[in-house]
């Protein structure tokens, strides 16, 4: 497998791997303090598990981001946004909506902001066509890359990738490296 696919892998779980954690955490904060008020007990368990959420998204992502001062003052400015947002919405629903009926809508406000960020990260960690240029350019045209998991070929005396273990035609190989030399949006 390869690091790309485990990311990917990875970053799906992280999903029912958050609905876990808060249904053992929202269970395990109502046992140990039965004096705590429900809606605040909503609020921090959802709030901890949204931010868990998050720092496991950045960990598991950061390693193949372009850090540019840019994206990164970019993310921080969002994150804040994001925050503020799933704040202000969890205080106006306190106030607008009675509090037998509001912990559902506590539980879908933190659940929108996180979601909101996610894809507003995953827009601001994309690489711009820019960078891309510039990464197939520091890659040399006489670079082969594996067409399935991305390994670098080059110098190797047989045609079967040690990473992902595949064999190819040199065809095979040389059309892959026609595409990855096309200009960005060609493919
Ligand atoms: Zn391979």
């Amino acid at each position: 497998m390869s690091r790309l696919a485990s990311r990917i892998v990875l970053t799906i779980l992280l999903f029912p791997a958050l609905i876990v954690t808060s249904s053992i955490s929202g269970g395990l904060a109502s046992l140990l303090s039965p004096f705590i008020d429900d809606v605040e007990l909503v609020i921090g368990v959802s709030l901890a598990n949204a931010t868990a959420f998050a720092v496991a998204f950045w960990l598991n992502w950061r390693g193949v981001v372009a850090w540019t001062p840019r994206r990164t003052s970019r993310t921080w400015i969002w994150s804040g946004a994001c925050a503020s947002l799933a704040v202000a919405s969890l205080a106006a629903l306190v106030l607008l909506i009675d509090r037998w009926n509001v912990i559902p809508w506590l539980i879908i406000a933190v659940a929108a902001a996180g979601l909101l960020w996610t894809i507003g990260v995953v827009r601001l960690w994309q690489e711009s066509s820019k960078e891309r240029s510039l990464r197939i350019a520091a890659t040399g045209v006489n670079t082969a890359l594996c067409p399935v998991c991305r390994y670098d070929l080059s110098g190797l005396t047989n045609l079967r990738c040690p990473e992902c273990g595949n064999e190819f035609t040199l065809g095979r190989i040389q059309d892959e490296q026609r595409r990855r030399l096309s200009p960005p949006g060609l493919d």
